[in-house]
C-alpha cells in the first residue's frame, strides 16, 4: 500500500504535483539501551511514531511530509559503554540548520522535530534560528507528550530503557526487544546530596551510573501499555501537525490574530 506522506518512498512525478505545508522530522540516537533493547532505540521511536502521526494527519487532510530519520544523537556521557555513537550538538544542529535551508527553499515552511532522544537538545537552536529562517521550527520531545497519563499508564517510573520506553518498543518493534534480558534498572547514588535531589546538575556518566545502561525498572512492561501510551500521543501530535498544516503564516503567527492588547 502506498504511503504518500513518506519522502523516502514516493517519486518526484508524485512530488511535483503536491504542494506539503508541515515537514516533520525524526532524530533519534544510537547507543545501549540495556539488556533487552536494541542500540536504534530511539531512532527506531522517533521514526516509526513520527510515521503513525504524519499517517493519521494525512488521512485528515494535513499536508504533511515525513523527512528521513536522523539516526544518531548527542550521547557523550554513554560513551563509556561500546557502540554508543556520539554526535555533538553542534554538529547536530548543523544537519537540522541546512535542512531548514532546504525547506526553505522548496517553500514548506513549517518543521516539527520529532526529537527521540533526551541527549538531543534543539533550544538553543530554535533561539538561534529565530528571524534568520522563514521556517517556523517547532520541538517535540515525543515522551513528554502524554506526560499527564504516564502514572496511569505505567507502575515504575524510570527514564533509559524503563518501563514506559521498553512497552512502547514492545508495540513498535516487538521482535528486537528481549524481555528475558531485562534488569532492575537501579542507578547507583552519588556522593554528593545537592546531585542526588536533582538541584545541582551534572551530565551523568552512564556507566557509572547504571549496571547495564537501564535507568528504571522494565519488567512489568506489556505491548498492550505501550499502544495505550503511543495512542494518546500519536492523538495529540497528529492533531497539531494537522492544525500546523491549516494554518496561515500571517504577522501574528502562531499567536492569535484575534487577540486585542
Ligand atoms: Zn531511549
Amino acid at each position: 500500500m502506498s504511503k504518500p506522506w513518506r519522502l523516502q518512498e514516493i517519486t518526484y512525478k508524485e512530488v511535483k504535483e503536491k504542494k506539503y505545508e508541515v515537514a516533520v522530522l525524526p532524530i533519534g540516537s544510537t547507543e545501549p539501551h540495556a539488556l533487552h533493547m536494541p542500540y536504534g532505540s530511539d531512532a527506531f521511536h522517533a521514526g516509526m511514531l513520527a510515521d503513525r502521526v504524519c499517517e493519521r494527519a494525512y488521512e485528515e487532510g494535513a499536508k504533511v511530509i515525513l523527512l528521513p530519520t536522523i539516526p544518531y544523537g548527542v550521547n557523550r556521557n554513554l560513551t563509556g559503554f561500546p557502540l554508543t555513537m556520539n554526535v555533538d550538538q553542534k554538529t547536530l544542529d548543523a544537519v537540522v540548520r541546512d535542512l531548514v535551508a532546504s525547506l526553505e527553499q522548496h517553500g514548506i515552511l513549517k518543521l516539527v522535530l520529532f526529537n527521540g532522544h533526551g541527549g538531543n537538545e534543539f533550544k538553543g537552536l530554535l533561539r538561534t534560528l529565530y528571524g534568520r529562517t522563514k521556517v517556523f521550527v517547532t520541538l517535540v520531545d515525543w515522551w513528554k507528550v502524554a506526560g499527564d497519563v504516564r502514572d496511569a499508564v505505567f507502575e515504575k517510573p524510570g527514564d533509559h530503557a524503563d518501563e514506559m520506553e521498553t512497552s512502547v518498543s514492545l508495540a513498535l518493534f516487538g521482535e528486537l526487544v528481549h524481555m528475558e534480558d531485562a534488569d532492575d534498572g537501579a542507578v547507583h547514588p552519588t556522593r554528593f546530596e545537592a546531585i542526588n535531589e536533582g538541584w545541582a546538575q551534572i551530565t551523568r556518566p552512564w556507566h557509572l551510573l547504571t549496571r547495564s545502561a537501564g535507568v528504571g525498572d522494565p519488567r512489568k512492561a506489556s505491548k498492550e501499555k505501550g499502544e495505550r501510551y503511543i495512542e494518546v500521543t500519536v492523538k495529540r501530535i497528529a492533531k497539531f501537525v494537522k492544525e500546523l498544516s491549516d494554518a496561515k503564516i500571517d504577522k501574528t503567527f502562531p499567536f492569535r490574530e484575534d487577540w486585542n492588547v
